[in-house]
């Protein structure tokens, strides 16, 4: 009789484990309504240059809109598409949304969509590349594809024909969330990265001594292997202006703006337009 069970944690955890598994389940049907029923969405978070005070292009970030659960994290959702596949379909529906959104922008801003690793064992995904560009008429240098060390987990000759390919149709490539994966730094070199974002995860303390000294290696990784470098995460007036005194130029962060909806991009860079002579303005030294 359960009454007279010891109250063991396997008992205890059994319910609670259930309910979890029937939570994941219920969430894999409602996602894959969610991409018919239009509940996915692009929020887009702008990039800066605080060298030039210019907005030089936007992120792309997932949503999803749950009619009952209301707005659930893609943090949450993307492992659990990765798991049932439905990323694939997912992932092309991300390029062509971004794609046909950045064809309405100044043309020399710049559209960055992440990638999930199972993405790459998709056969088609070149092709579902291909097509994005020619639907929305981009350039494909304005195409930034953003992967995480989590990439190289996988086979790594496939992975680099790929990136390869992604090169020669004039993409750029950045290396997402950098230092918090397992891969070796050899890869940076074997691979035709264009960009480096360092993790927001450094940038989050900068008063810690340890972070400051990664900061700095990181950047000057990236000079010597003649790439650019992002720092992700920019919370406060403080956290930019040591990474730019620290040599950063290109940065993102709620400091700057949130992720907000396609139709307000426009706005979003207006808004940051104007505080480049107030709360935005950097104390720069001779250079
Ligand atoms: P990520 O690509 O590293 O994106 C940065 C995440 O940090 C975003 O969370 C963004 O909203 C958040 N963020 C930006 N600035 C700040 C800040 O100043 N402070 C803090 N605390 N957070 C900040 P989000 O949108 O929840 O996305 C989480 C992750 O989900 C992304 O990390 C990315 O790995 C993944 N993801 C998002 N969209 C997609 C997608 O379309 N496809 C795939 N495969 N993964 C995606
Ligand atoms: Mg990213
Ligand atoms: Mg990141
Ligand atoms: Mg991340």
């Amino acid at each position: 009789q359960a009454k007279e069970a010891p109250r063991s944690g396997f008992r205890m955890f059994q319910p609670a484990m259930r309910e979890r598994l029937r939570d994941r389940r219920e969430m894999e049907l409602d996602l894959k309504v969610a991409l018919e029923n239009d509940q996915l969405e692009l929020f887009y978070q702008p990039f800066v240059d605080a060298g030039r005070n210019t907005v030089s292009g936007f992120e792309a970030l997932l949503r999803w809109r749950h009619p009952v659960k209301g707005m659930i994290s893609p943090a949450v959702f993307v492992p659990l598409a990765e798991e049932t596949g439905l990323i694939e379909q997912i992932g092309t529906w991300c390029l062509q949304t971004a794609c046909r959104q950045a064809a309405e922008w100044p043309s020399g801003m710049t559209i960055s969509v992440n990638l999930s690793p199972v993405q790459f064992r998709s056969p088609t995904l070149l092709s579902d590349i291909d097509s994005a560009l020619a639907q929305s008429g981009i350039e494909p240098k304005r195409l930034q594809i953003e992967v995480t060390e989590s990439l190289f987990l996988d086979e790594s000759d496939n992975i680099l024909a790929i990136l390869q390919a992604f090169r020669k149709r004039g993409l750029t490539i950045s290396m997402d969330d950098f230092g918090t994966g397992y891969s070796s730094l050899g890869y940076l070199s074997r691979f035709p990265f264009d960009k480096i974002k360092i993790d927001q995860s450094f940038v989050r303390d900068l008063s810690r001594p340890e972070n400051i000294a990664i900061v700095r290696s990181v950047i000057s990784l990236s000079r010597a292997l003649k790439m650019n470098v992002m720092a992700e995460g920019i919370e406060t007036h403080e956290q930019m202006q040591i990474l730019y005194d620290e040599g950063c130029r290109e940065m993102q962060g709620y400091f700057f703006s949130k992720p907000r909806p396609g139709a307000e991009l426009a706005q979003m860079t207006a808004e940051i337009g104007q505080r480049w002579s107030t709360d935005l303005k950097l104390t720069r030294s001779a250079q």
